[in-house]
C-alpha cells in the first residue's frame, strides 16, 4: 500500500527545484502586477494602502527568486546573502499586509514580526562567521526564521476573536503549507551532507512556496473583498452618523418581527422621537455640534430601550423604535427611561444647554400588510400632540390625535 502511494507520489514530487524558483520568480511578478493594478483602480483608499503592503512583498521576492535561480552563477553575497535577505523582508511585508487585513497590524503582533525578520536577516548573514562550514545551518535559520515570520498572522487567523470562519480556514491553509517548510530545517540539523541533499525535501520546500504564493495570493484577494463587503453592508444597512439602522433595513427587520406577532397574537408597540428645537440648536451652535447631539441621542436610546427592541434613525433628528411584545404602557417607561438617559448622556459630556424630546407611540396587534405603516402614522399623529402641548412629553395615540395632524406622506 505505501508502496503504491509512493509510486504515485514520487512523480508528482519529481520536479526540478530550479523550474520552481523560476516559477516563484515569475508568479511572484504576476501577483505584483495584479495587486498593483487592483489598488491603483479601487477607489477605497483604505483597499490602497492594504495592497501596498502586498504589493511590497511581492517586490522584494520576485527578485530574490531571481538571485536564488542564478546561485552558483553569481557570487554567493547576491545569490545566497542578498537573495535570503531580500526574501526576508518579502516575508515581513506579507506578513504585514496579512496583519493589516486582520486589523492588527499597530499592536504586538507587528513588532514580533518586526523583531523576527531582522534577527533573521542578521542571524542568517552571520552565519557565516558563526557557522562558516556548515551551509545547513544557514538552511535551518532560513526555514525556520520564514516559518515564523508567517506563523504570527497564521496564529491570529485561527485565535483571533471574531473572526470569520474563512478567515480560520484561510489559517489552516497557512498551516499546512508553513509545516512543509519544517522538514528542511529538521534535515539541515539532523545530518550535515546526506539529508540536506535530499532532492524530495528539497523539492517539498519550493513546491510549499509555490503553493503558498498561489493560495497567499487568492486568499488575499478573497480577505480583501470580504472586509471591503463587511463595509458596504454597514454602509448599506446603517445611517452613517450614529451607527443605528437606516430606514431601509429598519423596515425589513421590521417586517420579520411584525410577521411573529402576527403568528402569536401578541401585541407591540412603536415610538417615534423627535428632538425638540432642533434647528435653534443647529442656528446657535453649528451643524457640527447639531450631529454631535444627534450621534448623543442615539446613545440614550441604546441605553434606555430593551435588548430587543429596533432602533433607527427615520430621517433628521427623527427616530423610530419598535418595541417587540411591548403594550402602550411598557412602550412609555422605554420611552421615559430614553428621556432620562438623554439627560445622564448630556451632563457626563458636560453640556448644560437644553436639550430635550418628544415622542409618539402606538401601539397593538399586527393586522394588515401595513400595519407599521399605520404604527408610524398614529406615532406621528401623538408625537404632534406631544409638540403642540409644549414638547418634553411623551404621548400614546389614540382616535382623537387622528383630527389634529393630516396623514405623513410616507
Ligand atoms: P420641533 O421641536 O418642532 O421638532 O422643531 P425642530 O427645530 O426640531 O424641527 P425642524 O423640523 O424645524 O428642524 C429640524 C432640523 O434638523 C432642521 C435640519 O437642518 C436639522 N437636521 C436634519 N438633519 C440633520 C443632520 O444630519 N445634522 C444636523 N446637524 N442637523 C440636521
Ligand atoms: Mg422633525
Ligand atoms: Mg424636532
Amino acid at each position: 500500500m505505501i508502496g503504491m502511494i509512493s509510486n504515485i507520489l514520487y512523480p508528482l514530487l519529481n520536479i526540478d527545484v530550479r523550474t520552481l524558483i523560476s516559477v516563484l520568480f515569475w508568479g511572484n511578478i504576476i501577483s505584483m502586477l495584479l495587486v498593483y493594478s487592483f489598488s491603483i483602480s479601487n477607489p477605497f483608499s483604505r483597499d490602497k494602502a492594504l495592497s501596498s503592503y502586498y504589493v511590497l512583498a511581492k517586490l522584494f521576492q520576485s527578485p530574490a527568486y531571481f538571485l536564488l535561480f542564478f546561485r552558483g552563477y553569481l557570487p554567493d553575497i547576491f545569490s545566497v546573502h542578498l537573495g535570503n535577505t531580500m526574501l526576508f523582508v518579502g516575508f515581513y511585508w506579507e506578513a504585514r499586509s496579512m496583519l493589516a487585513i486582520l486589523q492588527n497590524d499597530n499592536g504586538k503582533c507587528h513588532k514580533t514580526v518586526h523583531a523576527i525578520s531582522v534577527t533573521s536577516i542578521i542571524l542568517f548573514n552571520a552565519a557565516e562567521i558563526i557557522k562558516p562550514d556548515s551551509p545547513p545551518f544557514r538552511v535551518f535559520v532560513s526555514s525556520i526564521c520564514v516559518f515564523l515570520t508567517l506563523c504570527i498572522p497564521t496564529i491570529m487567523l485561527l485565535f483571533g476573536r471574531r473572526l470569520s470562519n474563512f478567515k480560520r480556514v484561510v489559517g489552516l491553509f497557512y498551516v499546512l503549507f508553513l509545516s512543509m517548510l519544517l522538514p528542511r530545517a529538521y534535515a539541515a540539523m539532523e545530518t550535515h551532507t546526506s539529508l540536506l541533499s535530499n532532492t524530495l525535501i528539497q523539492t517539498m520546500t519550493f513546491l510549499a512556496l509555490v503553493l503558498l504564493m498561489i493560495f497567499s495570493l487568492s486568499a488575499y484577494l478573497l480577505l480583501i473583498k470580504e472586509s471591503t463587503d463587511k463595509v458596504l453592508r454597514t454602509m448599506a444597512t446603517t445611517d452613517s452618523l450614529t451607527g443605528l439602522y437606516n430606514r431601509h433595513t429598519f423596515t425589513l427587520a421590521a417586517g420579520r418581527v411584525l410577521e411573529k406577532h402576527k403568528n402569536t397574537g401578541s401585541v407591540l408597540a412603536l415610538i417615534f422621537f423627535d428632538i425638540d428645537d432642533f434647528k435653534k440648536t443647529n442656528d446657535q451652535y453649528g451643524h457640527n455640534f447639531g450631529d454631535m447631539v444627534l450621534n448623543l441621542f442615539a446613545d440614550a436610546l441604546r441605553r434606555g430601550v430593551r435588548s430587543m427592541d429596533l432602533i433607527c434613525r427615520y430621517g433628521g433628528e427623527e427616530f423610530l423604535v419598535l418595541l417587540p411584545r411591548a403594550d402602550s404602557a411598557a412602550a412609555l417607561q422605554v420611552g421615559l427611561r430614553v428621556q432620562s438617559a438623554l439627560c445622564q448622556v448630556l451632563a457626563e459630556n458636560e453640556l448644560t444647554f437644553e436639550c430635550t424630546v418628544s415622542g409618539g407611540i402606538a401601539s397593538g396587534l399586527p393586522h394588515e400588510p401595513d400595519t407599521l405603516k399605520t404604527f408610524i402614522n398614529q406615532a406621528d399623529n401623538a408625537l404632534y400632540e406631544a409638540k403642540r402641548k409644549g414638547k418634553n412629553k411623551l404621548i400614546v395615540w389614540d382616535e382623537s390625535h387622528n383630527a389634529q395632524k393630516p396623514f405623513r406622506d410616507m
